[in-house]
């Protein structure tokens, strides 16, 4: 009882907790221990190894066991820094080598004692396997290597040099017992980590489906803001309101939506709830000429009858289409482009408008572009976050705007959390803005405050009544923290 209570405490999943940790977080936490622990191995291995052959005066094996034991030190502090990938090559490839020479040189089957050190390649081909989820061709690759090492190591009945630095039958048959041991331990860890992994996907896919069922989601709205500081429209952001963990983010389960195919009926959902909110908006002076962008997933607009479910939503709703945007990211570019122009034209004739969101991190044809009926590119916060500092980013956000002047689509930039951001953007001719320098997304009581406030500034702003504010950027300043999360930061994907 105590090993398993144990090993789900130092590496499985933490049962209940009202704080939403994400499983991207959940899982880093269990790398990171592995990491940690591998190493430690490998350094009291290489130790232990060190001090025998430094008694045996055999100088090359202390140097191995040094530059093992070196390895294990970096993979620490690499594993301290998060980077946790680099930290597994700097340990999996030394033991990698070390064990193919061992193997053939000092651990050569005998008739008493057979080969034993390369029972660490299964254990270190499943922590490569649980280590690299995120990268499948490195995962594929370093499993293969290890397993295919294993079966040639177990198979090859002798070594190099005739045997002559064998080590005696008694040390190796200590040894053994011991990397037997180690190994198995290793495995365990891999295979209690994977299974916390999968746990923890069923039960946030069985939430999901009861939070579907429930509808415990609800939209925040993050307005898009022109250069005189009108708000002009928002982007309908998913947030689901779990009873236990509270605010989840959509990156935490639109991605198993997706898999799922729950992202059709959650999409649904979405668009309702947006063209209802459309409608709302439309009753009020302020906020009538608002449009509204809603993120479409590439599962959701595959469906056949995509087309009818987003104009049966506008049409219930009784809401102008071209209020509605629809935001399409370029990974939809991959796949049956010509079913999505056409689905596309039908509903740009009945007037739905159409953001190309993320523009820049994937792969678009300019062919594409041209032909698809969009109204509007948007630059991706991944090239806004340091248009200042890096000329790479700068030279992709002056392409995509001029690119959008020649195509004649609207330019819009995400994530523009400075003032000298935007100062940076107009300048290069983006007139659009969406970012905690004006909001971060918030409930729709506090998205029609924020549009009655800033019009009322943009107001007394063309009269001269109020000296001009910085961008006219009052929300929530202080809640822009140019910054990374966590997970954004580890090398796990
Ligand atoms: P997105 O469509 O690119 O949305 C922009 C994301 O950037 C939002 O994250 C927003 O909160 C965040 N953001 C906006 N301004 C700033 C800023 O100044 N700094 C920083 N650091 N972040 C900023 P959020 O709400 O977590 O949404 C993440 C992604 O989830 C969205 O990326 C979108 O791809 C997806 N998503 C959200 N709602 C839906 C939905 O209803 N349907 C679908 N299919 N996907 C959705
Ligand atoms: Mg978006
Ligand atoms: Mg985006």
């Amino acid at each position: 009882m105590l090993a398993p209570t144990l090993l789900t405490r130092l590496f499985g999943q933490s049962t209940g907790g009202m704080v939403w940790r994400g499983p991207g977080i959940k899982h880093q936490r269990r790398i990171e221990r592995l990491v940690f622990t591998g190493c430690g191995m490998v350094i009291a291995g290489a130790g232990y190894w060190g001090v025998f052959f430094a008694l045996r005066r055999q100088w090359l094996g202390v140097c191995v066991e040094v530059a093992l034991t070196l390895c294990g030190l970096v993979g620490i502090a690499l594993a301290r820094r998060q980077r946790y990938i680099t930290a597994g090559y700097a340990v999996l490839v030394p033991l990698l080598v070390a064990i193919w020479g061992v193997c053939l040189v000092i651990d050569i089957p005998t008739p008493g004692v057979p080969r034993s050190f390369h029972h660490l390649l299964p254990a270190l081909g499943a922590c490569g396997y649980v280590l690299l989820r995120g990268r499948p061709v490195q995962r594929w690759v370093t499993t293969a290597v290890m397993f295919v090492s294993y079966v040639l190591l177990d198979g090859l009945p002798m070594g190099l040099f005739g045997g002559t630095y064998n080590l005696p039958d008694d040390v190796r048959q200590l040894s053994n017992w011991s990397y037997n041991v180690a190994s198995m331990l290793s495995l365990y860890l891999a295979l209690h980590i994977m299974q916390a992994d999968v746990a923890e996907r069923n039960k946030l896919e069985q939430d999901l489906r009861e939070a579907v069922i429930q509808g415990q989601f609800l939209l925040h709205y993050q307005p898009q803001v022109a250069d005189d500081g009108r708000v002009i429209g928002a982007e309908a952001l998913v947030r689901w309101q779990h009873p236990r963990h509270g605010m989840v983010p959509p990156s935490d389960f639109i991605p198993l939506a997706e898999q799922t195919g729950l992202i059709v009926t959650l999409g649904d959902w979405v668009l309702k709830q947006a063209c209802a909110q459309l409608a709302a908006w439309a009753a009020t002076p302020e906020t009538a000429s608002l449009k509204l962008s809603v993120n479409v997933s590439a599962h959701q607009i595959r469906q056949p009858d995509f087309v009818a479910r987003v104009l049966a939503a506008v049409e219930r709703a009784g809401v102008d289409p071209s209020r509605l945007k629809l935001e399409l990211t370029e990974s939809m570019l991959v796949n049956d482009v010509e079913d999505l122009i056409g689905k596309m034209t039908e509903l740009r004739r009945h007037g739905v408008g159409f953001s190309l969101d993320d523009f820049g991190t994937g792969y678009s044809s300019l062919s594409y572009l041209r032909r698809l009926p969009l109204d509007q590119l948007k630059i991706d916060q991944a090239f806004v976050r340091d248009v200042l500092g890096n000329a790479n980013d700068a030279a992709i956000a002056g392409t995509v705007v001029s690119l959008g002047q020649t195509l004649n689509l609207e330019v819009i930039a995400e994530g523009v959390e400075t003032q000298a951001q935007r100062d940076f953007l107009l300048s290069i001719g983006c007139r659009l803005f969406q970012g905690y320098l004006y909001s971060k997304p918030v409930p729709e009581a506090a998205f029609g405050a924020l549009v009655v406030e800033r019009a009322r500034e943009a107001a007394a702003m063309a009269h001269g009544l109020v000296p001009r504010a910085a961008g006219m950027a009052v929300a929530t300043p202080r809640q822009a923290r140019p910054g990374k999360a966590a997970t954004e930061t580890a090398d796990l994907r």
